[in-house]
């Protein structure tokens, strides 16, 4: 299956002068989703993963079947102001202004092996934040998936000391 054909190129979205991958088109595809999460499954396995983390909201549309099928559990990770118990936050830089991602403290258990699910690997800010998140709360990350890699954005090269899985590249 080449999942290529199931993303979108939308051009100046959401800004003039950026491609926009919309994956929508993938998600509507039964066999075309089901490959890419069973994908993502096998990666899981092989790094013996615990626990799934997914930041939103496209982290939840590929971490969530993917801990379903493995029957193990999913944490999110979200903005500030919409996770109701205690937080952890960490904070980081964007081109213009900055961006906190912030998960519940109990969401993971010390020592528990993490997986980090997100539909697009782009500059790596939002997965690097993830790591921080989860290191701070005691998490060992055993890999990241990603269904697609914007490979001239260099965000693998956050991710040096972490087992990185991309469905696709461009
Ligand atoms: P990064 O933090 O690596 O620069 O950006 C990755 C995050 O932004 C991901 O959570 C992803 O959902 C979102 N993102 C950035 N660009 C795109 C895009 O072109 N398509 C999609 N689907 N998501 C994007």
């Amino acid at each position: 299956m080449n999942l290529k054909d199931y993303v979108a190129n939308v051009p100046n979205f959401p800004k003039e002068g950026i491609q926009f991958k919309d994956i929508t088109p993938l998600m509507s595809d039964g066999a075309a989703y089901n490959y890419a999460t069973q994908k993502m499954v096998e990666f899981a396995k092989k790094q013996q993963a615990e626990v799934i983390v997914g930041p939103e909201a496209r982290g939840f549309i590929f971490g969530c079947p993917v801990a379903h099928e493995l029957k193990i559990g999913f944490a999110p990770v979200r903005k500030p102001g919409k996770l109701p118990r205690e937080t952890v936050s960490f904070n980081y830089d964007l081109e213009y202004g900055s961006n906190t991602l912030c998960m519940h403290k109990d969401a993971i258990k010390p020592g528990q092996r993490v997986l980090i699910v997100d539909d697009l690997l782009a500059t790596g800010g939002t997965v690097e934040a993830t790591v921080k998140l989860i290191e701070q709360l005691g998490g060992v990350v055993v890999g990241c998936a990603f269904l697609i890699e914007l490979e001239e954005l260099n965000g693998r090269k956050l991710l040096e000391n972490y087992e990185v899985l991309s469905l696709m590249k461009y």
